[in-house]
């Protein structure tokens, strides 16, 4: 309940800057091979930090599509492993299995409080010695994820077309493409709206 509170609270505090990322879109990516090897170095990003749930698999997999895993390869070979992390609200032993396997070098973080808190992003930059600036957060979610790397702060780029699997979990699909539509929908109300 405080997580719903504080992303409330300081999403309605940060409006104006969360709709730049439904209205700008340089700040936002429809699929990952969209960014590109070129972009990362323009914009001097260390660290390219990827939400699990819908960035790399639908909600709740174990594993990336198999189209994030091969794209996942081809950004290590070009900027190594040390260079990407995971930031996920659910690190599930799968999935850090997963990544024990095939992807040694990359960090998986949950933080010590779940995003919209930042707390995750600061822990992947202090564990480099680097400024949070230097992060570059992918994300499908504007009040957790967005909000975290508004926060924090972080670059960023909204997950305008996350990955869905409504073949495998229908309710909880539905349930997540209902929050991202009514986020959306205050966030492009409210993005305006001078003080009260
Ligand atoms: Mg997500």
């Amino acid at each position: 309940m405080n997580r719903i509170v504080f992303a409330m609270q300081n999403g309605w505090r940060e409006r104006h800057r969360l709709k730049e990322f439904l209205t700008n879109p340089k700040l936002q990516l429809t699929s990952l091979s969209d960014l590109t090897v070129e972009m990362i170095e323009a914009a001097h990003v260390a660290v390219v930090v990827l939400d699990f749930d819908g960035v790399l698999a639908p909600h709740d997999a174990n594993r990336p599509t198999p189209e994030a895993h091969k794209w996942l390869e081809k950004l290590c070979l070009s900027i190594g492993e040390p260079r990407v992390a995971i930031l996920t609200n659910k690190a599930k032993p799968e999935r850090l299995r997963y990544f024990r396997e095939h992807f040694p070098g990359i960090q998986v973080v949950r933080g010590v409080a779940k995003k919209p808190y930042p707390d995750g992003i600061w822990e992947i930059a202090n564990y480099r010695g680097i400024e949070s600036s230097r992060l570059l957060l992918i994300d499908d979610r504007l009040l957790t994820g967005m909000l975290a790397a508004t926060l924090a702060p972080c670059q960023a780029r909204y997950f305008s077309k996350p990955l869905k699997s409504f073949r495998r979990h229908f309710f909880k699909e539905m349930f997540f493409s209902l929050l991202r539509f009514l986020e959306c929908c205050w966030i492009r109300a409210m993005g305006n709206t001078k003080a009260l």
